[in-house]
Parts: C-alpha cells; sequence; structure tokens
C-alpha cells in the first residue's frame, strides 16, 4: 500500500495537520488512537491549564473549535476565565476527530525503517507500507521523564504521573507525589479528593502558580505591560505565539534557553487557594535517600523543617517530559542514528523536516526549534498550516525535497543535507 504522507499520532497535533492535507488534497494515512494522551494518561477531574480560546485543534476553516463543540453541546464556554475541563476538551478532541478525520485507522506504528522505495511504515498488526514521507506527531508520552533516584525502584513502586488517568486506585494506600509542576500538583490534589493518604515534596522552595485570568476586560494598560497571548499574558509569550519562525532563527543555546525557563512547571492558579493541598505539598525539600524495603518505598527526605524518614505505598513521579530520540523505540536504531540532534531534540528545518528528508517532527519534539508555544495545542495551528502548505508543495515528490529555512541568520545552523533556498 503506498501513501504521500503518513502521520504518526492522533492528538491534537496529528488530526488538526491531517485536516489541513486532506483539504488540500494531499493523500495523508495517520495512524494511532484519538486524543490518547488526554484519555489515557491525563488524571480524571483535571482541568486545562489554557484558556478556552487556546484549547483548539485547527481545521483549515477554523469551524470545529471548542467554542463551537461547547455550543452544541450545550456546555459552558467562555474565551478566557472558565476553566476547561478535561472531559470537555477528551470530547471535543473525539468529535473533531470523527468529523474532520474520519479515515484515522486507530492500529500503533511499530517500527519506521527507510528503504530504497521510500520509509515503511510497520503497523501493530504486521501489515507494512511504504510513503514518502513521516511525520512523526507522536506527542508527549514517549518523553515521561523519572530522575535516576526514583527510576531504580521496582516497576510497582514508582511511577510516571502520566500513567494514571484513575487515581482512585490508591485508595488506602500512602503516596508520595514528587515534583513542582502542574502534573504533580493535580496529581495530589485529585488523590486528596479520592481520599487518599497523599503528599508531595519538591526541591523548590515557592510555586510560581499560573496567573488567575481577571474578571471582565482587562485595563488597557495591562494590556500594554502584558499582552494577552495563547500561552498566557506577557510579552514573551506573546512573542512566542506571533514569531515562531523568529525563534527558528535564534541561536540554538538561546532556544534551548528559552523553552527550559520560559512557562517551566508552573502549577495552575486554582490549585493554589485549596488549603487541604497546602498543608500536604512540603517545598525545599529534598530526597536524600531511596529505598525499597518489605513492599514500601522508603524516602529520607530533608527540609527547612528539619529531616525525617517516611514509607510510603507508592511513589508518583510528578517530574515531567524531555523530549530524548532515544525514547522513540518504533524508529529502526539506523534512522534515529541519522536524525541530527540538539540536545535530545531534531534539528529541524523551518518546515518542521529533520536532517533526514522526509522525516518531520511536530508538538512537544519540536519545541527547541519553534519555541515554547509547540508545548501546548495552542501551536497546533501554526504547525497545521505552515507543514501542510509545505507538505502540499512537496508531496509526491521523491525524498530529498526542497527545503526552505525561512530566515537568512538560520542558515548557519541548518543540517548540511538540507537543501536550502
Ligand atoms: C498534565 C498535563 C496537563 C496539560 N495541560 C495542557 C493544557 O491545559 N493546554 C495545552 O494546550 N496543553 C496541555 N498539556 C500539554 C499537552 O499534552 C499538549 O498540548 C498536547 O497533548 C500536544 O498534542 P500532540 O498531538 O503533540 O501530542 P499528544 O496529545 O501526546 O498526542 C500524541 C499521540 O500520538 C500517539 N502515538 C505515540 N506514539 C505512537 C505510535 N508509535 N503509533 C501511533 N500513535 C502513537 C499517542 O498515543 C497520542 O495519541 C498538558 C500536559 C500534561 C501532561
Amino acid at each position: 500500500m503506498k501513501s504521500d504522507v503518513v502521520i504518526v499520532g492522533a492528538g491534537p497535533y496529528g488530526l488538526s495537520l491531517a485536516a489541513h492535507l486532506q483539504a488540500q488534497g494531499v493523500k495523508t494515512r495517520i495512524f494511532g488512537r484519538p486524543m490518547d494522551t488526554w484519555v489515557s494518561h491525563m488524571p480524571a477531574g483535571m482541568h486545562l491549564k489554557s484558556e478556552g480560546f487556546a484549547s483548539n485543534l485547527a481545521d483549515p476553516q477554523d469551524e470545529w473549535t471548542l467554542r463551537t463543540h461547547c455550543k452544541q453541546t450545550a456546555q459552558p464556554y467562555q474565551d478566557t476565565g472558565l476553566p476547561v475541563s478535561l472531559q470537555c476538551f477528551q470530547e471535543y478532541g473525539l468529535a473533531f476527530q470523527r468529523r474532520c478525520v474520519p479515515d484515522l485507522d486507530r492500529r500503533d506504528v511499530t517500527d519506521i525503517e527507510q528503504t530504497a522505495a521510500g520509509f515503511a511504515v510497520t503497523l501493530a498488526d504486521g501489515e507494512r507500507l511504504i510513503t514518502k514521507k513521516v511525520v512523526l506527531a507522536v506527542g508527549i508520552t514517549h518523553y515521561a521523564y523519572i530522575p535516576d533516584q526514583l527510576a531504580g525502584l521496582p516497576g510497582d513502586l514508582v511511577s510516571h504521573s502520566s500513567a494514571h488517568a484513575d487515581l482512585s486506585r490508591f485508595k488506602g494506600r500512602r503516596v508520595m507525589v514528587v515534583g513542582a509542576g502542574a502534573s504533580a500538583l493535580d496529581t495530589l490534589k485529585l488523590l486528596l479528593d479520592s481520599s487518599v493518604d497523599a503528599e508531595l515534596v519538591a526541591r523548590k522552595e515557592t510555586l510560581r502558580f499560573h496567573a488567575p485570568p481577571g474578571k471582565g476586560p482587562r485595563p488597557w494598560m495591562d494590556r500594554i505591560r502584558a499582552p494577552m497571548s495563547g500561552l498566557g499574558p506577557g510579552w514573551r509569550s506573546r512573542l512566542c505565539t506571533d514569531a515562531p519562525l523568529v525563534f527558528h532563527a535564534m541561536p540554538e543555546r538561546f532556544r534551548h534557553e528559552v523553552v527550559r525557563r520560559h512557562l517551566g512547571p508552573a502549577p495552575c492558579w486554582w490549585t493554589n487557594s485549596d488549603p487541604v493541598l497546602h498543608a500536604r505539598k512540603h517545598l525545599g525539600t529534598s530526597i536524600r535517600q531511596v529505598s525499597a524495603r518489605g513492599g514500601m518505598v522508603e524516602l529520607e527526605l530533608a527540609g527547612a523543617s528539619g529531616e525525617r524518614t517516611v514509607s510510603v505505598d507508592h511513589v508518583i513521579a510528578g517530574t515531567g517530559y524531555r523530549v530524548d530520540l532515544g525514547r522513540l523505540n518504533f524508529l529502526d536504531p539506523g534512522l534515529r542514528a541519522r536524525i541530527q540532534t540538539e540536545a535530545g531534540s531534531p534539528r529541524l528545518s523551518a518546515n518542521f523536516q529533520s536532517s533526514v528528508p522526509g522525516i518531520y517532527f511536530v508538538g512537544l519534539s519540536s519545541a527547541a526549534s519553534f519555541g515554547p508555544m509547540t508545548r501546548f495545542a495552542f501551536g497546533a495551528r501554526f504547525t497545521a498550516r505552515r507543514l501542510s502548505r509545505h507538505l502540499a508543495r512537496t508531496a509526491a515528490k521523491p525524498s530529498p525535497v526542497q527545503d526552505t529555512i525561512g530566515l537568512a541568520p538560520r542558515r548557519l545552523a541548518v543540517p548540511s543535507e538540507l537543501h536550502t533556498s
């Protein structure tokens, strides 16, 4: 079976790109379980951090927005100031898929290798297809990060926060959450809501919560000082959403620093005011030693209030995600080795193309190239528009394809295999 473009992954990025490619008549196949990260890897009861207007998948006409979905299903919606529930976003994403990408194939991709005929893509049931171009829209779960100190524990004693959609299974057990970001705080809150005996430790002494949206229109002075963007208010965020190609042209070190620091782990504003949560989190606390003993985890903790040892049934690492191509085990090792990286992330052209012509990365994998926006659903529109135009121009042509790098300063950093114009 032949196809011009294969998209691996059916989250917000894969689905948005598929909707755009179909509209442009590009022969596309898309694989994966729809919205699986949101359905199976986020805790039930969670709310999104992004505002309603910034929580859209993208179709070419901008018709199937969260606002439209909520209107059609008679659910409350506001552009800002009304947290979007996980359940609402899941339903919206699945409705978008049925409406805009009905031909989705739910099989997982288990292997991709480069052959003389093109890229050979193997599916979970062993079927193989050949394609000229592959877009890896594989999202965040492959990159779940557990610090070395905890990673050595037996699998039944430690897990990453992304492993749990249903935290009620911990009822009657004692759980320690590690981390200072939204995943960690959300997990703690939802554990406590399920009457689980849970605590949280984090090395950070203070948490920077996402600012709550104001009520009504913002004063003009505020709007000048911190203009609104899809990543929240502030000039930095605004630059990230309005100028991803300028970001792409910046030196490598600068880009990595911005992605690391800007919008780093920050819990939601509504977890800040919860007094129960407040009492169960221990900031400025480091884990000195971890050991497994009699089916329990023993943690030696050191913090401002001294040292103590606690024994828990399970540790949940709410320690985020780190892009590392080595984790994409469905990529043939030879192919993976030819993809040039910058600190674990693929080096990408201004059209999302890696150093292997015909292999593209979007979403979190592209954040080091296009900035923090592509870590969030808000970046799906920019990505789908730009990449679909490029693929529509080049899809029928054999690789290597003519690529563009967008802005002059970045020419210096472009991998030599990529053609520039
Ligand atoms: C706790 C938490 C809260 C978050 N809150 C927000 C928020 O409020 N707003 C926001 O914009 N973002 C939020 N994010 C980030 C969010 O994950 C991304 O915005 C979004 O999921 C990116 O979409 P994606 O399509 O790139 O990736 P994903 O949603 O991760 O989708 C990738 C898809 O690829 C599939 N896949 C992977 N490998 C294969 C394979 N080999 N074969 C087939 N399919 C495969 C996966 O199953 C998945 O369905 C949050 C993340 C976390 C962890």
